[in-house]
């Protein structure tokens, strides 16, 4: 499976080579389309907490149901869809469908989970972004304080004026932030006091393999000392391992977010994967 999808990864890729600026013209045409006949899905990833052995929150993780190159990943096309400012919509519709699924779930006796939501810095950009988000969650019916925006440490290092006082106009609506793959920035100890952000994810890239790393714990560490420094509660991107989740335990970690609880999934799988509590075989039961 995995093979098939590197091949139509690169299949378009090579489509794109091919055509050069026609085919990004097309691509744009062929999201527009994909937005307009309902071709994307989310699949949702389980946030694990390290301290209750729950399930307390999901990640909206966007996909593209292709005709011709079947599932694409994000990767493949939101890079495009910021490009050319269909991130706006794309993401409206993102936001719409998790709140209206997070109502599906509560339907189905899962109340308490936290949805976090991916938002590019070029979504600032448009100036309908509040009362669009304000009207959006008003009418899910759903407390606002469960929805949560993801931001990436690059996007608000750009830190206009404008995106610090939008984020904290919709603070005041309950939403809450987080910064995503931090790590991958240069964010300074100053500057993070000053974002108001609920929470911090440890971005991959310093999770995988640290097992035999000495350096990444310290890292994971060090980050996760900073955070709590700075109240703020600390995610683990990309745990794949038993052995990571108990590095990220004794380290003091509030959450983990990995293969190793679950991939992103589509939203029955998720029914069944909350409601038949596979974690507790994989995990061997609630500490
Ligand atoms: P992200 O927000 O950092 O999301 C985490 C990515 O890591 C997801 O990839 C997820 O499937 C993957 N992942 C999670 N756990 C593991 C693991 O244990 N091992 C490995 N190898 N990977 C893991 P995905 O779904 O391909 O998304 C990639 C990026 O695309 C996201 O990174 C996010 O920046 C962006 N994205 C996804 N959905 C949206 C969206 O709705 N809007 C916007 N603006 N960006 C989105
Ligand atoms: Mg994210
Ligand atoms: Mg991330
Ligand atoms: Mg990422």
């Amino acid at each position: 499976q995995a093979k098939s999808r590197q091949g139509c990864t690169y299949h378009l890729y090579d489509e794109r080579l091919d055509h050069g600026m026609r085919s990004q013209v097309d691509m744009q045409r062929e999201l527009r389309r994909a937005l307009r006949k309902g071709e994307l899905q989310l699949h949702y990833q389980p946030r694990f907490c390290l301290h209750t052995g729950r399930i307390v929150g999901l990640e909206a993780l966007v996909r593209w149901q292709h005709e011709q190159y079947g599932l694409l990943m994000p990767g493949e096309f939101v890079p495009l869809a910021e490009e050319c400012g269909l991130i706006v919509p794309l993401g409206y519709w993102v936001i719409d469908r998790a709140m209206r699924d997070m109502q599906l779930l509560r339907e189905r006796g899962h109340p308490a989970l936290h949805m976090a939501v991916n938002l590019s810095f070029r979504q600032f950009q448009d100036s309908q972004l509040l009362p669009t988000l304000e009207r959006l969650i008003d009418s899910c019916g759903i407390d606002s304080h469960w929805l949560e925006f993801e931001l990436t440490e690059t996007a608000v290092m750009r830190r206009s004026d404008y995106v610090l006082q939008t984020m904290r106009r919709l603070g005041h609506l309950g939403v809450r932030f987080s910064l995503d793959d931090f790590g991958t920035g240069f964010s300074s100890f100053e500057h993070l006091s000053n974002l108001p952000i609920a929470l911090l994810k440890i971005d991959r890239s310093f999770v995988t393999g640290m097992e035999t790393r000495p350096q990444s714990q310290q890292l994971v560490q060090a980050m996760i000392s900073l955070a709590h420094n700075l109240d703020l509660q600390v995610v683990a991107e990309g745990v794949e391992t038993l052995e990571q989740l108990q590095l990220l335990r004794e380290f003091g970690c509030d959450q983990a977010q990995g293969y190793l609880i679950s991939k992103a999934m589509p939203l029955t799988e998720l029914a069944r994967f909350l409601s038949a509590d596979v974690r507790q075989s994989l995990l061997g039961g609630r500490p």
